[in-house]
């Protein structure tokens, strides 16, 4: 089994994490007014990406190819805005009437946004997200909330990271694309 395949498993692990911090505060997402696959951020593992591409490859040609299309105009319109000072809050490529359509391949940071969570970096340094404006509302009623800490997917994900990229990690540029750019770019030359 290649390295590849071990990333599902740590997949559902963070939604097992996920779901139970979600059920404490009574997070859904089911019906809410907002949809955060409008937020703009990057991803930085080559791992991440070449399953990514792995859904991608799942697709219809047809599908891949409105995937693309859509990937495009998503680098153009965010480097404009980013030109601006702006920050970019365009759908996501993938996502389709709000839902999206590469869920099992959907990134880490795709999985843990929305419930308060935390995580220590390797140099020490503390970094803490209260979570999305549904869920800071909820929290503001309990007296304990739950905080997810994300430091051992982390330091799993680099594991499998340095295991699926082997010896070049340390010559191979950091990743750090948006999801479209990782589609514009094809899949990761390692
Ligand atoms: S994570 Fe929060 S903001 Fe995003 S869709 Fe779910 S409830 Fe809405
Ligand atoms: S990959 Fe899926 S969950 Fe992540 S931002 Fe895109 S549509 Fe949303």
């Amino acid at each position: 089994m290649g390295v590849l395949e071990n990333l599902p498993h740590l997949y559902s692990q963070m939604e097992e994490a996920y779901n139970q911090a979600a059920a404490r505060i009574g997070l859904s997402c089911r019906e809410c007014p907002d949809n955060c696959c409008t937020s703009y951020f990057q991803h930085h593992t080559y791992i991440e990406w070449a399953y990514l591409w792995k859904g991608i490859r799942s697709c219809s040609h047809e599908k891949q190819r409105q995937y693309m299309n859509r990937a495009a105009e998503y680098v153009t319109q965010s480097r404009a805005l980013l030109a601006q000072g702006l920050r970019p809050r365009i759908m996501c490529p993938l996502n389709d009437n709000g839902f999206c359509q590469l869920y099992k391949y959907r990134l880490m940071i795709c999985r843990m946004h929305g419930i308060p969570n935390s995580f220590v970096r390797p140099d020490g340094k503390k970094m803490s997200f209260p979570g999305c404006f549904r869920c800071q509302d909820l929290c503001s009623h309990l007296k304990d909330v739950p905080v997810l800490d994300r430091t051992p997917f982390y330091r799993d994900l680099a594991s499998l990271e340095m295991d699926f990229v082997g010896p070049k990690i340390k010559t191979l540029p950091r990743v750090n694309l948006t999801l479209a750019e990782m589609l514009v770019h094809g899949p990761p030359k390692i």
